[in-house]
């Protein structure tokens, strides 16, 4: 771990902690970040030349597996003809088609740069389309980091947004109302006190950013009820769930179609995107069509626009998706098993090619307040024991974890022994 070390102590001289993003850092779970140096299919490799089965995958976007040959191609090719134009192309066209084509509620798209853009424009445009301020949130569902959305929840399902981070004006936090997740009463409630002021209710349809907790049956139809009638615009952030959890996301998985839909990470290819669209009703209040302002310089890159097309060409087949779920659902029964063999209490959520497993006594796990109550000292211990044995998990309990096509039967079957060996250390 020499080179990681010495990358690690070089990088916190002019890097904030010595990362691009904090989750990065192994403040959660301790030690020195892994710096990588390359990719391909279902591994990583560190800068000391350690190999790594992967289950973070770039947090998401890797669904085919890293350095996928169709998307690396498709990169060159378009490199070849100049990085950026700042002026329309074909390739923008026909990502919008392909992208209308395959997530059920969306019949208009916005490229942007990143999933924080995507929630921060969608955001702006519910607000500038039912001319309302205020938005609902739920406790532990992570947003990107634009100001009205780092707020999280105060004590009480109808308290008022308090900043979770400097910087955030209590004036912009006061119109984030923060809810439970997986508790439709706690919608309700605060709806019956102020739903006239609501401009929409955000939601990760299979939360991704307390671990991985699925919607509870009934709750997303829930959500898309109320907002029907209050006038409130229903959106679902599927930057994580989007292509992911089935070819057209959590809307096609749970068929509730929501107003609006974010989405990043998998619709890139592992390019820097990301994209908002929904009702051409809607769609038509941004700018140039409508007066609510939004625009990127590099927004629908062509080098981008060719790995996410790249991706999305692939993901066509439903059989791609039935494999890598059955792998997902196979990892987790075997941590399970594994965990119950060495007496560690365990809990373990799916959602598609999404995973969660929870070190708590709890036998289901579907809200925030239970997952931040699991036992962090044991996921730390587990966390650095596969570390050790070369299994690579997101270095937070509250992550979710990610498969891909590229893991196999027999990737699975290795995570599982290093499992073996970590349970029995603990
Ligand atoms: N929404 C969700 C559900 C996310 O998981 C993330 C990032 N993990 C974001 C938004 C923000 O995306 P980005 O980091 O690309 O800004």
């Amino acid at each position: 771990m020499h080179k990681s070390e010495e990358l690690f102590t070089r990088a916190q001289k002019t890097i904030p902690g010595g990362v691009n993003s904090p989750v990065r850092a192994f403040k959660a779970v301790g030690g020195t970040p892994r710096f990588i140096t390359k990719a391909d299919g279902a591994y990583i490799w560190d800068a000391d030349g350690k190999k790594y089965i992967d289950y973070v995958q770039s947090w998401g976007p890797m669904v085919l597996g890293h350095n996928n040959d169709k998307i690396r191609e498709a990169v060159i090719q378009a490199a070849a003809n100049g990085l950026s134009f700042g002026a329309p192309t074909e390739a923008e066209v026909i990502m919008a088609e392909k992208v209308a084509e395959m997530v059920p509620s969306m019949e208009m798209v916005r490229m942007v740069n990143s999933g924080t853009e995507a929630t921060m424009s969608a955001i702006r445009l519910a607000r500038g389309y039912t001319s309302r301020n205020k938005i609902v949130k739920f406790e532990g569902c992570y947003h990107g980091h634009a100001d009205s959305l780092l707020v999280k929840a105060g004590s009480g399902a109808l308290t008022l947004g308090v900043p979770s981070s400097p910087g955030v004006p209590a004036s912009v936090a006061e119109h984030t109302i923060t809810v439970e997740y997986n508790n439709i009463d706690s919608v309700k409630a605060v709806f019956e006190a102020e739903g006239e002021d609501i401009a929409c209710i955000i939601v990760e349809p299979v939360a991704g950013n307390m671990n991985c907790i699925p919607p509870v049956e009934g709750f997303l139809e829930g959500l898309r009820k109320i907002c029907d009638d209050y006038g409130s615009l229903l959106i679902f952030d599927e930057v994580m769930t989007g292509f992911r959890v089935s070819r057209g996301g959590a809307q096609e998985r749970y068929q509730v179609l929501p107003d609006l839909t974010c989405l990043g990470k998998v619709i890139g290819g592992g390019m820097p995107v990301g994209a908002f669209g929904g009702k051409r009703e809607i769609l038509t209040h941004i700018a140039p069509t409508g007066p609510v302002y939004q625009a990127g310089t590099l927004s629908g890159n062509p080098v981008a626009m060719a790995a996410g097309l790249a991706a999305l060409e692939q993901l066509q087949d439903a059989n791609l998706y039935e494999g890598i779920f059955a792998q997902t659902q196979a990892l987790a029964d075997g941590f399970a098993k594994l965990a119950d063999k060495h007496g560690i209490p365990l809990t373990t959520n799916v959602a598609g090619s999404m995973f969660g497993i929870f070190f708590t006594e709890e036998k289901r796990v579907t809200n925030y307040q239970q997952a931040i109550n699991c036992n962090t000292e044991q996921f730390k211990k587990f966390y650095h024991g596969m570390l050790e044995q070369g299994v690579y998990l997101a270095p937070a309990s509250y992550e979710a974890g990610f498969v891909s096509k590229m893991h196999d039967a027999s990737v699975i079957a290795a995570t599982l022994d290093a499992a073996d060996k970590v349970f029995g250390s603990l």
